[in-house]
């Protein structure tokens, strides 16, 4: 008998033909949130298994952040399909510990076993309770519940189940730029993306000196809590001083936000295209502010042709709020760094502006030498999920 950690796929097992791709990945992903740890990883198609010999909390705190994965256990695999003898290694694992309800559960995927679930299940009850004392069965509320998969070459067990993220394993589905601002809002749109199975890079617009190294410093935080999912994330930081200043300058201030966003989107479309990215995303909710009404929207979008996918477009505030706090990310966006586009807001943003006046009010400004400037000069930031390692930090 042997002590793993038992991993249950969840809505990957709807994936037929392709399967082994998201397992494989899935297997890839795990090995890179622990390979400082000494383990193996096998699968079939129902389960996955991480054998190890090291601290088990130590890998499933790791393990619990990876997408893909619906259900972990810690639990035990029987190297039998022999019903007497499962029972004698269940009972072993059992009699030496402290609790006085306990209720079976079976799953049998061995059809050879010539009886149903329930029976399976019945039986095993009926001799834990004949061989420990003082025993009894609770089926509402047991205190350990016993679970027994009997598969075609080997038995599964487990006595508890650690709830997971679910979703698709990170690169599965290609990849999507992150318009990546200080706000709460986009880092958690960036998170439910990663989940989809898109691996994710970031691009954050800064303008300084109206900006601070701090407001940078505070998406380089934001990024760092998303490259836990996403297995490292690359960030571009794209000076947008320039395009700000000449905007501000020349363009009736009520269609300051409209034409920075339409500025925004033409740089982010260029880089998703250059990095082979094939969506942007961004954390726009409808009717949040001026610039997210319909009318707002439209008149951003129509000048990029990529997909932009906005995973809050229909949260309530207070949602995507639950949300930043539960991915850790909250505290961090809540600090008050100026951004760029706070910087430069307009007393009355237009709310329906007129896709003809942008076209128009674009005309007086050198927009497309002032964005080639800025994707030529723009900096790109590695940014890794793990603890610097300072191990060898004397030697250097
Ligand atoms: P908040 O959480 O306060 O709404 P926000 O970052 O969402 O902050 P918005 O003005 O609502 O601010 O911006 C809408 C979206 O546009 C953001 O979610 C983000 O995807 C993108 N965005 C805004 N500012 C920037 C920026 N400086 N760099 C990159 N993306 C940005
Ligand atoms: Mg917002």
């Amino acid at each position: 008998m042997e002590k793993v950690i038992l991993i249950k796929y969840g809505e990957l097992s709807t994936k037929k033909d392709n399967i082994n791709f998201f397992l494989k990945k899935l297997k890839e992903n795990i090995l890179f949130v622990l390979n400082d740890i000494d383990v193996e990883v096998t699968y079939d198609l129902g389960r996955m298994f991480i054998h190890t010999k090291e601290n088990f909390s130590k890998v499933v705190d790791r393990v619990k952040n990876v997408f893909g994965i619906h259900e972990m256990n810690i639990g035990y695999i029987i190297d039998s399909t022999d019903f007497e003898k499962i029972k004698i290694e269940i009972l072993s694992l059992l009699k030496d510990q402290e609790f006085s309800t306990f209720k079976v559960e079976s799953k049998r995927a061995n059809k050879t076993l010539n009886t149903t679930s329930v029976e399976l299940s019945r039986n095993l009850g009926a001799y834990l309770l004949k061989n420990i004392s003082g025993l009894r069965v609770d089926v509402n509320n047991p205190e350990v519940l016993v679970n027994v998969e009997y598969r075609l070459k080997n038995t599964l067990v487990y006595f508890e189940s650690i709830k997971c993220l679910g979703g698709y394993p990170v690169g599965t589905l290609g990849k999507g730029m992150l318009m990546l601002s200080g706000g709460i809002d986009s880092p958690v749109a960036g998170f439910l993306t990663i989940k989809r199975g898109v691996k994710i890079e970031a691009i954050y617009f800064e303008s300084p000196p109206h900006t601070s190294r701090e407001a940078k410093d505070k998406v380089i935080s934001l990024a760092k809590k998303l490259a836990i999912y996403n297995n490292d994330i690359i960030l571009h930081v794209i000076n947008f001083t320039e395009i700000q200043e000449a905007i501000y300058k020349n363009i009736p201030h009520d269609y300051l936000i409209t034409i920075m966003r339409r500025m925004m989107y033409r740089i982010s479309a260029i880089l998703a295209s250059k990095r082979k990215a094939k969506i942007l995303i961004n954390g726009e909710s409808i009717g949040q502010v001026a610039s997210q009404t319909l009318t707002s929207m439209s008149a951003i979008n129509e000048v990029v042709s990529i997909p932009v996918i906005r995973p809050l477009a229909c949260f309530d505030k207070l949602d995507i709020i639950d949300i930043a706090k539960s991915i850790d990310t909250y505290e961090t966006s809540i600090l008050p760094y100026e951004d760029c586009c706070t910087i430069f807001v307009p007393k009355h943003p237009v709310i329906n502006p007129s896709k003809e006046k942008c076209h128009e009010y674009e005309e007086l400004i050198p927009y497309k030498d002032l964005i080639y400037e800025a994707i030529k000069t723009h900096e790109v930031i590695k940014i890794t999920a793990k603890e610097d390692n300072n191990e060898f930090k004397d030697l250097l």
